[in-house]
């Protein structure tokens, strides 16, 4: 059983709603031993003009100033998971990075704001497009052009390659309803061979997210072909994380994630403390 979690949100981040209080205990009650906390940084969240749904408390008016508080509150929360955690409880402070590269000063100004034991890097939203989420309330873009953007947005940050973990690799595909789903989802696969070799050359991990298996898709982000091929491309670290964003989803089908990393043929999967990787069996 893994009890590994290294993607949670907590309130502070703009779409979270769990308090740490509930994050901890629910973690707890699952006998989790370790716990990375990942509020959101977006380095520059989509224009507030595609932001359809004010459902979470001023995500909709997001702007980048907004983030200093975010990031100031999610450290706030990591210190007092610290305190309540107990012996059998490591809690490590992270961050998910979106769209790093949009403004690298700020994203430089943020990591270098506090000292994080965990960096995830990923992309919610193409410059000056809506965030993927939102993909239904926009028929009229054309979602080739958005995914070859999308992975060249991601190749680049692997190449800046200032995290520790590429965190939900086919995103977009979560939220493309099933009428406009490209009918050659293969067109991508160069572009994710050449993701998956340089982070591997560059001693990266990939994420499994398990999000996908609760949210209806019943696929992990990447799914199994990613992350064998990941291994088949000299890939060594991965990591594992529910991207939880209510206490009850702390946790959340861990497990199920080993297990199709075993079968990618992945014997551990990576814990970072302090920005190193400590490996763990499966
Ligand atoms: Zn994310
Ligand atoms: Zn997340």
């Amino acid at each position: 059983m893994l009890n590994i979690d290294q993607h949670v949100h907590t309130n502070a981040s703009p779409d979270g709603r769990a308090p740490i209080e509930a994050i901890v205990a629910s973690a707890k009650a699952k006998g989790l031993t370790h716990l990375a906390l990942t509020d959101h940084y977006e380095s520059m969240p989509a224009d507030p003009q595609f932001f359809v749904h004010d459902n979470n408390k001023g995500w909709f008016a997001a702007a980048q100033d907004r983030y200093h508080t975010v990031m100031r509150d999610a450290w706030e929360n990591g210190e007092r998971a610290k305190q309540l955690a107990g012996e059998d409880l490591t809690v490590v402070i992270g961050i998910e990075l979106g769209s790093p590269l949009d403004d690298l000063p700020r994203t430089e100004e943020i990591l270098a704001a506090h000292d994080y034991g965990f960096i995830l890097a990923s992309q919610h939203n193409n410059t000056a497009r809506p965030d993927f989420y939102y993909l239904q309330h926009f028929p009229e873009l054309d979602l080739l052009v958005e995914l070859d953007r999308y992975f060249d947005a991601l190749y680049e940050i692997v190449q800046w390659g200032k995290f520790h973990s590429l965190a939900h690799l086919t995103y977009p595909f979560r939220y493309i309803p099933s009428d406009r789903m490209p009918p050659h989802t293969r067109r991508w696969d160069e572009q994710i061979d050449a993701i998956l070799r340089l982070l591997a050359e560059k001693g990266l991990a990939l994420e499994v997210n398990t999000a996908g298996l609760r949210k209806g898709l019943g696929v992990t982000s990447p799914d199994l072909t990613i992350v064998r091929r990941f291994k088949q491309l000299g890939g060594e670290l991965i990591t594992i994380g529910s991207d939880a964003h209510l206490a009850e989803d702390v946790g959340a089908d861990l497990e199920q994630g080993a297990a199709l990393c075993r079968e990618a043929g992945f014997r551990y999967v990576a814990r970072y403390v302090d920005g190193k990787p400590i490996l763990t069996a499966i």
